[in-house]
């Protein structure tokens, strides 16, 4: 056992990793998480498993390995970050913080490569985003994106990526379910509309807002919230996170919600540990506990309202889980109560439902090869199970499954669980007298 006698120094003190050294320390090796990590199960490399990586942290700590080293970037870079190791692990390891501190502290040793920085500086700039993603939302109203998504390589796939982002319900799915109301008596909600969400999945965001106004959930407005930063935290950008954070925090706290609601699985793992983000800030701390208490994904508030019957929907969807409502929120029924509302709707299990998809925010972009492994045997279980439609709650899930069953030539589209229920009480309110 070590001791305050035996422990070695620490090599790297007053970093992020050394001073989540209690999380490394709890790992005892035991290696029940190998086969819940898909880089290790995808590339059989014990430095890319999590204990792997928790014993290359423990060696930055001790001083056995350099900051500077590139294996040890390498491995950490692969990270998925989907934290399917966490649920895995007997004995409590934080791993995804373990993993954020760690990118902090080699981020400063080492920047992150130049399309990563690009990216996330895009992220954080409100006006640009919206810019970059509205030419994205023309450019798929073309119908090119399909097309050129036979090309090979990255360019094929990233199109494959802006097509799949389209619904596959036609739009007349939709209509009517703006009157289905109910009595505003379970609390007032605002959205987190998000990056993405808002500019590509525009008829999720108002999916979500018509099924929780239909659950009895009154909707009010926060306009001057920003990105998330959930793409910042898990690259180790800390600070534009923390900023990110303030901002909405401050912009939620004006809308006067009792819920703040997420549909995008990543963002509401985020907005749910602001509490952790902002700890050390003396100013914020207690505003982000308290913004954090009221986070819920858009599936939790319908679960805990029943939620209320659709009319008949006659699809055959499975379910993919997200990491981050999966491993990070630990929410894994209510999605599929969402989709039992839906009368007629076959579900059909997925195999592996709950290993990471590869898309894993930026990742697919910057490690794209081992993105696609990861991504493999999820369409060929999804294949198995012949249905048309793939639900699940992120959108990076969204455009990476629908991707891969575009270029692999399967039928199959994704689509978010609240589009269907959406549709369904649409369908509801046109059979009405
Ligand atoms: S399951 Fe937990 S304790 Fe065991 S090796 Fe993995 S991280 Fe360490
Ligand atoms: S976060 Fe995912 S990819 Fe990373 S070590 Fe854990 S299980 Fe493996």
């Amino acid at each position: 056992m070590t001791d305050e006698r035996t422990a070695p120094a620490c090599a790297i003190p007053g970093t992020r990793l050394a001073a989540a050294s209690a999380g490394i320390n709890a790992c005892v090796h035991c290696g029940f998480c190998l086969q819940a990590c898909p880089t290790y199960i995808a590339l059989g490399d014990e430095n890319d498993s999590p204990r792997g990586r928790i014993y290359l942290m423990r060696a930055l700590v001790e001083g056995e390995l350099t900051l500077e080293d590139p294996s040890v970037h390498t491995h950490i870079d692969r990270c998925l970050g989907c934290r399917a190791c966490e649920t895995a692990c007997p004995s409590g390891v934080p791993y995804g913080a373990l993993l954020e501190a760690t990118r902090a502290t080699l981020g400063e040793a080492k920047r992150p490569p130049l399309r990563a920085r690009l990216i996330l500086a895009l992220f954080a700039r409100r006006r640009l985003m919206r810019c970059v993603v509205g030419a994205a939302r023309l450019v798929r109203a073309t119908g090119l994106p399909k097309l050129l998504s036979r090309l090979p390589g990255d360019l094929g796939f990233a199109f494959a990526m802006l097509a799949a982002s389209e619904s596959p319900l036609s739009r007349g799915r939709a209509s009517g379910a703006d009157q289905l109301r109910g009595d505003g008596s379970r609390g007032t909600f605002a959205l987190l509309r998000g990056c993405v969400m808002e500019g590509l999945f525009t008829r999720a965001n108002r999916a979500t807002e018509r099924t929780l106004i239909a659950n009895d959930y009154t909707l009010v407005l926060a306009p001057d919230q920003h990105c998330c930063g959930a793409l910042h935290a898990h690259a180790g950008d800390l600070d534009t996170a923390r900023a990110l954070a303030r901002r909405n925090i401050a912009a939620f706290e004006k809308s006067g919600a009792e819920y703040v609601v997420t549909n995008a699985a990543g963002c509401g793992a985020l907005l749910k540990e602001y509490a952790h983000l902002l700890a050390d800030d003396a100013a914020w701390a207690a505003r982000a506990a308290d913004l954090s208490v009221r986070v819920r994904d858009v599936s939790e508030l319908l679960a805990a309202a029943g939620p209320r019957a659709g009319a008949p929907l006659g699809y055959r969807v499975t379910y993919d889980a997200p990491c981050h409502l999966q491993h990070a929120q630990r929410v894994a029924t209510a999605p599929l109560a969402a989709l039992d509302a839906i009368p007629g709707l076959e579900r059909v299990a997925l195999v592996d439902s709950d290993q990471c998809c590869g898309s894993a925010g930026i990742y697919n972009l910057l490690e794209p090869a081992l993105s696609a492994a990861v991504l493999a045997p999820k369409l060929v279980h999804i294949e198995r199970t012949g249905a048309a439609l793939v639900a699940t709650g992120n959108p990076g899930c969204l455009m990476q499954i629908g991707a891969g069953l575009l270029r692999t030539g399967q039928s199959a589209r994704t689509i978010h669980p609240v589009e269907l229920l959406d549709a369904s009480y649409a369908a509801q309110q046109r059979t009405r007298p």
